[in-house]
């Protein structure tokens, strides 16, 4: 039996573009013609040439983004219910014109009209819907948070549409204004959907879109009016965008690549995980950021399962993407079809075999054949970049050890999928495995409740659900004076003395793993307390220490694995031990010139039993999202901290920030205030009597920014906080751009850190944390 064509009809998607011949912008609830330079907006399933799109300029960003801040007062100021409504309404008429939408999208995208009727514009609508609903709770459930201001959002080709809803409902939703920019391969359907704002009398400014290209995305993302700049696409225009709004004060989410594993075992329903297959990496023609292109296949069903994907592939159907009956449609442009093919001729030479769909692909347009890769080693190209096309590569493993370790062979950390029918092992993977979402025999499922984002260089923050609001609110403004650079070292000599040795010739150590250690350089300098008074010396560590730090951290993983409860008790040991020594912490705080050093003692001794308390019952929560299954959100820790301490309260600063990230399972460097170092080289006498395993927490003392810069650059710190000065932060946000971790500082601004309200809360938890979504279904 064959199929007959059941093509969709373009009529009204092709009349409505006839009527546009060129593209211009939505600035301030007006459509402009553009000013400048447009470009072709191509069908790349025909080649045919449907309108042309306006490079938004300086001027018209300028222009948007002013608009956009002239509406935010009003728009933030809205009762949460009004502004529900709004969100309401475009869900409401998104869901009136799905049809429109659906064609509009598969002609200007090339995908297949099954998906962006079935999945895309669906998910657009529930948006919307279920972002209505944070709005009407913005009170209820992020009580004293604030909007941002102005967000920027720049959006890839892929899923021109959901990458909106997903952008700006959460946006809106806060309170927030927007400028947008689609990807000038699609600008399509964001220019309709401006229609619905204007339609249902969204305020102007409220939603304004620029189209463009790259250049116009860096405008966007570089305007002093814009807050926060939140983006979707490659890894590498992430870290181009981390660099650019260095020291900004500028939020930023960074939704990149990914080449995440789907992971089959033998005990699999292996008919089950084929259908995964077609769902993992030929959905959307492989054009998806978290698409499950790398098959790591158990040894002993290999063969049987290659054999099974190939006959699966004889029955896939591909060309015209508006005929309902297609499983493949066209890929977004000639461009990305020439890249494609480029990476496969290079894995064809590094002695890969590319197994291909025999399905006929129409010779016009930018059609790509699925397929998958056998003979592929983890060092190939094309297992280790992203091809973002129809192509999986696959790799075998013998036990779930080895699964593991391939599944983390790779610097991206976006998505995973686990095939098997026992459930111990489904989860124990979805526990290892490195990734911000877990599908367990189930692929690429998405909903506006289930938090989606990346670990490691797939990027930070979160979309979808209460993680994916946070990205969009700020906590309650607090008072804080600029943090000066600190006074140069001075006295820096060769180490001489003794640590057990009174008085000025006291050199501390550092504590790496453990154990107090020499600073590799053998130096250390002078430090000084009130009144200009020397109080002794403190090493000064230099990259090599940090280096070592970071390696003893690192071995100390097993402090992840052990439970809540044991990490809560010793927290409360820790606390137990300082307060044996207060009186000795406070004549030092005292000596150093703190103001209030007893108060400073008493409030660390407070906070490390709150954060002990904190440690086994800060949890994730399981999210309503589809009928049979089950969503679970996990706060997962980060692995290894980086943690520079404030000047201004030398102990409570520095354990404020300690506390927070070892109580959540994380371990960490932590840089003392270089000013007043010698309060924790006191520490390390309570830290070894503690029960804290070695490694758990590293001190070092030295130059602040000189420590902070070599662990902004450590590929094996995941995450960085940083409480110095602005000229530090704009230097730490630059050199975090590597493996692009997530840095938190607090602006170069002093806190009050007796204050439980500035510095002790859930925030901490919160950036304490990655959030992990693991999707289970049940049910036959
Ligand atoms: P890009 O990262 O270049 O594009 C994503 C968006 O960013 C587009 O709107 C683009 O504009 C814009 N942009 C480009 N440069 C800048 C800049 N310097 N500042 C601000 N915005 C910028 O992805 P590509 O389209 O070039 O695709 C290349 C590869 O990236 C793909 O093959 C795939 O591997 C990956 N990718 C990943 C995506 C994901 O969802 N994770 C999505 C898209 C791509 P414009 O396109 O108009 O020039």
């Amino acid at each position: 039996m064959d199929y007959g064509p059941a093509p969709e009809s373009a009529t009204e998607a092709l009349a409505w573009i006839a009527d546009r011949p060129v593209i211009g912008h939505f600035i301030n609830g007006r459509f402009t013609a553009p000013e400048g330079e447009t470009v072709e907006v191509v069908n790349p399933a025909t080649d045919a040439v449907l309108t042309r799109v306006g490079l938004g300029t300086a001027t018209e960003v300028d222009a948007a983004v002013q608009a956009a801040r002239a509406a935010f007062p009003k728009w933030a100021a809205l009762p949460g219910h009004d502004r529900a409504r709004y969100l309401y309404a475009l869900a409401r008429h998104v869901q009136k014109r799905e049809r429109f939408f659906s064609v509009l999208e598969t002609l200007d995208n090339g995908k297949t009209i099954r998906e962006s009727r079935d999945i895309d514009v669906p998910l657009v609508a529930r948006h919307f819907y279920h972002h209505a609903g944070w709005a009407e709770l913005m009170a209820d459930d992020f009580p004293g948070h604030t909007a941002l201001g102005v967000c920027g959002q720049i959006i890839p080709w892929n899923f021109p549409l959901l990458m909106l809803a997903w952008k700006v409902a959460p946006a809106l939703a806060a309170g927030n204004t927007v400028v947008l920019k689609p990807a000038d391969l699609t600008p399509l359907t964001a220019y309709a959907f401006a229609e619905i704002c204007a339609e249902i009398g969204l305020p102007p400014g409220v939603l304004n879109i620029v189209n463009g290209d790259g250049a116009t995305g860096a405008l966007i993302a570089g305007h002093e009016g814009v807050a926060k700049v939140a983006f979707t696409g490659s890894t590498e225009v992430g870290r181009v965008i981390r660099r650019q709004i260095a020291g900004s004060g500028k939020k930023l989410s960074l939704e990149l690549g990914g080449k995440s594993p789907f992971i089959v075992f033998e005990d699999a329903d292996l008919d089950a995980a084929v259908e995964g297959v077609v769902d993992a990496i030929w959905f959307n023609q492989g054009e998806v950021c978290c698409a499950g292109s790398r098959l790591l296949v158990q040894e002993g069903i290999a063969p049987r399962f290659f054999d099974r994907l190939r006959k699966r592939m004889e029955t896939l159907r591909g060309g015209d993407p508006l005929d309902k009956t297609m499983d493949v449609g066209a890929l977004v442009s000639r461009k990305q079809l020439a890249r494609i093919n480029g990476l496969l001729a290079q894995a064809e030479a590094e002695g890969a075999t590319l197994h291909r769909a025999p399905a006929q692909m129409p010779a016009q347009g930018a059609f790509c054949a699925p397929g998958f890769l056998t003979g592929t080693a983890p060092a190939h190209t094309v297992s280790q970049t992203e091809i973002f096309g129809p192509i999986a590569t696959t790799l075998t493993f013998r036990t779930p050890d080895e699964a593991i370790t391939l599944a983390n062979d790779t610097r991206y950390g976006l998505a995973a999928s686990v095939w098997s029918q026992n459930i111990d092992r489904a989860i124990e993977i979805a526990a290892k495995v490195k990734a911000g979402v877990v599908w367990i025999n189930a692929t690429n499922i998405f909903d506006a409740g289930a938090p989606f984002g990346g670990f490691r260089e797939s990027g930070y923050g979160r979309e979808g659900g209460r993680a994916g609001m946070r990205e969009y609110l700020t906590a309650p403004a607090r008072p804080g004076k600029p943090r000066p650079d600190p006074a140069p070292l001075s006295g820096v000599a060769p180490h001489a003395g003794k640590a057990d040795r009174p008085s000025i010739d006291v050199t501390a150590k550092l504590y790496i793993g453990g154990k107090q250690a020499r600073a590799d350089g053998g130096q250390s300098y002078t430090v000084t307390g009130k009144g200009g008074v020397a109080l002794g010396q403190a090493a000064l560590a230099n990259r090599k220490d940090v280096r070592n730090a970071v390696e003893a951290a690192g071995k100390a993983g097993g402090w992840g694995g052990v439970t809540a409860h044991n990490r809560a008790q010793v927290l409360y040991f820790l606390a137990e031990n300082l307060s044996q020594r207060a009186e000795e912490f406070t004549a030092a705080l005292a000596a150093c010139g703190t103001p209030k050093p007893a108060e400073e003692v008493a409030a660390t001794l407070r906070r490390a039993f709150w954060y002990a308390a904190q440690a086994d019952k800060f949890d994730g929560t399981v999210t309503a999202t589809k009928s049979n299954h089950v969503t679970l959100t996990v706060n997962e820790p980060f692995g290894t901290m980086g943690l520079i301490a404030p000047d201004e309260a030398p102990l409570l600063g520095l354990m404020s920030l300690i506390l927070p990230a070892i109580a959540m399972g994380n371990r960490v460097v932590a840089v003392a205030s270089q000013s007043h170092p010698l309060l924790a080289t006191r520490l390390y006498q309570v830290l070894e009597t503690s029960d804290i395993p070695g490694g758990v927490v590293n001190l070092l003392t030295g130059t602040r920014d000189e420590l902070a810069k070599t662990l902004a650059e450590h590929d094996d710190v995941a995450a960085l906080w940083y409480c110095g000065s602005a000229s530090g932060v704009a230097m730490v946000e630059t050199a975090s751009a590597g493996n692009l971790k997530p840095v938190w500082t607090d602006q170069g601004l002093t806190r009050d850190w007796l204050d439980p309200a500035q510095g002790q809360g859930r925030d901490f938890l919160h950036r304490a944390v990655q959030v992990k979504t693991i999707w289970l279904p049940y049910g036959a």
